[in-house]
């Protein structure tokens, strides 16, 4: 049995992953001061083997007890939560990335960084390799998110290269199911939340963009994986079969049987255009790639997150 810490634990991607390790077995360190995540997204988790500590990584924190393994997911992860929160947001991916690898370092422990597909910003190659080296604003408005994530990269491989710090990147591309705040400003959540209500769908721009989106059992799967190899560069998990928005929303009005009909809003500053993982490293170094397709996806969301939590209204 490993000991497992996870940074972000009670929100939405952590508190996944925390039942996933605790189902194979793992004793789970949930660190997590509810600044996007919530309690509700780990209530039912009630085992000797799982802890939570109320605890904000931005100030140096401590475990009195052996670590094996370091999942860091801790940082604001939407745009309607990091644009409320700038200056935390960097914070986290600084101070609360150099307190987590410290301490991954003082227990000799593996090192996973979640980092993201926005490290690419708006992309100039297409599907995106690792070694795409991004095109991103530095003074935009995500600019706080995407810089914040490039720095914690690279403070990763120099904890690494100088401290010899055991330590894994995942970039994350878009991932979606149960526990997504309906509020949370992506896109699924809010195509969910309007379709089920019949209320009209809203698509930025001509909804032409695409994205590309992975279930998030898959990526679990993908992350522990990582966690598992020695492997230390940078490795892309996400869903390589790509959608425009306007057919993610066709998508969303098919599984919900909804009688909503798309209108179309104003593009956000810097959305990219295109985004889809090339996943030839995660196959090759993990045997990993994504078995959800999005039309399963979405049903098992509807199913297992329940229309009233898609819909936001409280128990
Ligand atoms: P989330 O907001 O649901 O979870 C983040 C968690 O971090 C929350 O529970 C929050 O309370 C916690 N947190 C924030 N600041 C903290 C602090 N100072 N101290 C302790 N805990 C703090 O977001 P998510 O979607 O689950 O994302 C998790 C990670 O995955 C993030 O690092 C995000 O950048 C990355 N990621 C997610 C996606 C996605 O599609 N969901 C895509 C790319 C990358």
């Amino acid at each position: 049995m490993a000991t497992c810490l996870v940074t972000g634990g009670a929100g939405f991607l952590g508190s996944h992953l925390c039942d996933e390790l605790l189902r194979r077995g793992d004793r789970v360190i949930c660190v997590d001061n509810l600044e996007t995540g919530s309690l509700v997204n780990i209530e039912h988790i009630r085992v000797p083997e799982f802890v939570h500590l109320n605890v904000d990584i931005t100030e140096p924190y401590f475990v009195d007890e052996p670590v094996d393994v370091v999942f860091h997911l801790a940082s604001p992860a939407s745009p309607i939560d990091y644009l409320r929160l700038p200056l935390h947001t960097l914070k986290v991916g600084s101070y609360g990335t150099h307190h987590t690898l410290g301490l991954a370092k003082l227990h000799r422990a593996r090192f996973l960084l979640a980092s993201t597909s926005e490290v690419y910003g708006d992309p100039k190659e297409h599907p995106q390799r690792e070694d795409y080296w991004g095109h991103v604003n530095s003074v935009g408005p995500r600019g706080v998110y995407d810089e914040a994530k490039r720095y914690a990269e690279a403070l990763t491989m120099a904890y690494h290269r100088q401290q010899g710090v055991d330590t894994s990147i995942v970039r994350i591309f878009n991932t979606y199911g149960p526990r997504m705040r309906p509020h949370d400003g992506r896109a699924i959540p809010t195509f969910l939340r309007q379709a089920l209500d019949d209320r009209p769908i809203t698509v930025f721009g001509d909804g032409a963009q695409t994205r590309s989106f992975c279930y998030v059992d898959d990526l679990i799967r993908g992350i522990i994986a990582l966690a598992g190899s020695r492997e230390h560069l940078p490795v892309n998990i996400g869903n390589p079969e790509e959608f425009t928005l306007l057919e993610l929303a066709e998508k969303v009005i098919e599984a919900t049987g909804s009688r909503s009909e798309i209108v179309h809003e104003a593009l956000p500053v810097d959305d990219p255009q295109q985004r889809r993982p090339d996943i030839a490293r995660a196959r090759e170094i993990l045997g990993w790639e994504p078995q959800v397709s999005l039309g399963e996806g979405l049903r098992r969301t509807i199913d297992q997150a329940g229309t009233e939590a898609l819909l936001g209204i409280a128990r």
